[in-house]
């Protein structure tokens, strides 16, 4: 009997399509998972799963049979705005990588920069550009608040690894939860609340309508005088120009950006050379091969013996 068809949909370059292929078919020998281009029209026609990164998502339109795609990011923001932009669902459901590893991944990169703004790293280095020798007051990280948005996979261990460090710790989500060491606020009446208090603000919210530059500048004024943002979720979810004038104006102190909304950021682009912003380069959780190729591949043997589809995207809240 022939091995039912995958298909593999990603406008990733070629060497990087060439070693998820050779890394999941080694996994689910059972499967022919074969590139999207590659395939017949009578073969897509077969297919009722799809592993995707970074899809063209016209592609997937030409798949009948299709039941579940499943991504090997575990931010979809983009693909769902696209796969939903005539206000339908698609046919199939969606789901996205959830990967303990990208979640221990994500919490050390929030501790290593909230450490780096907790003992004043920014200051120092400007200092050092000036020759100059001024010691700050230390606090003891009890003394410093960190607000977490988003309490997901990513939001909620962050959260732990911080409280396990010493920092007092508080965290939003949509629905309400209790996490030990964390004090937890939920939905947008309970959002100010929390961020009144945050000398440190983490975003780890997916990007959504409803959290489109949630960062903006009445969310920034809430913030107390001389506070830090980091952001490692998507860069729609701040309102740029908002933070800029806070930073400018001394109302914020510093500000960590991982993501934008135009990848890779363009050089003419001001936010690299402001003095109180930390530009990165979408590096603060890399998925890692062999761990997301193994829950991937799981997936897919669940489904091949039970029919059951991972937990999917809800196409309604958009995330
Ligand atoms: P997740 O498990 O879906 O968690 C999302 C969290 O945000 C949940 O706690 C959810 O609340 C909360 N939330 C969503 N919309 C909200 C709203 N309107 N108001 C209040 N809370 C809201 O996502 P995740 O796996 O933690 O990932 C978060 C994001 O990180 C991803 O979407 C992706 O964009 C980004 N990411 C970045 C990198 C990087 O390298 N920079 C790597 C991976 C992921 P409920 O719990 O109540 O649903």
């Amino acid at each position: 009997m022939s091995k039912p068809i995958i298909s593999f949909v990603s406008q990733l370059a070629e060497h990087e399509q060439l070693t998820w292929l050779q890394l999941l078919s080694a996994k689910l020998p059972n499967e022919s998972i074969k590139f999207d281009k590659d395939l017949t029209q009578a073969e897509k026609r077969q297919c009722e799963i799809a592993i995707v990164a970074d899809p063209a998502p016209e592609n997937l339109s030409l798949y009948p049979q299709l039941k579940w795609v499943q991504s090997l990011w575990a931010g979809v923001d983009s693909l769902v705005t696209q796969l939903t932009k005539d206000n339908q669902a698609p046919s199939f459901a969606l789901s996205r990588l959830v990967d303990p590893i990208l979640a221990q991944t994500m919490s050390e990169a929030v501790l290593t920069w909230v450490l780096y703004l907790h003992r004043d790293m920014p200051k120092y280095l400007q200092q050092q550009k000036a020759a100059q020798w001024q010691q700050h007051s230390y606090f003891l990280p009890q003394g410093r608040t960190v607000g977490i948005l988003g309490l997901g996979k990513l939001g909620k261990v962050s959260a732990v690894r911080l409280s396990n460090n010493g920092f007092n710790v508080l965290g939003w989500s949509q629905s309400s939860k209790t996490i030990e060491g964390v004090q937890c606020y939920s939905g947008n009446d309970e959002l100010i609340a929390m961020v009144k208090q945050s000398h440190i603000l983490v975003c780890l919210l997916p990007l959504t309508e409803t959290t489109y530059q949630l960062i903006n500048r009445d969310l920034i004024k809430q913030l107390p005088k001389g506070a830090s943002i980091i952001n490692f979720a998507r860069g729609g979810i701040i309102a740029n120009d908002d933070l800029i004038k806070n930073l400018d104006e001394d109302h914020l102190e510093h500000a960590i950006l991982d993501v934008f909304e135009q990848e890779p950021l363009d050089k003419s682009n001001p936010l690299w050379s402001h003095e109180k912003i930390t530009v990165l380069p979408h590096i603060s959780a890399p998925t890692h091969l062999e761990s997301a190729g193994e829950i991937v591949a799981n997936n897919i043997r669940r489904y091949r013996k039970s029919n059951k589809i991972p937990v999917c995207i809800n196409w309604r809240k958009g995330y």
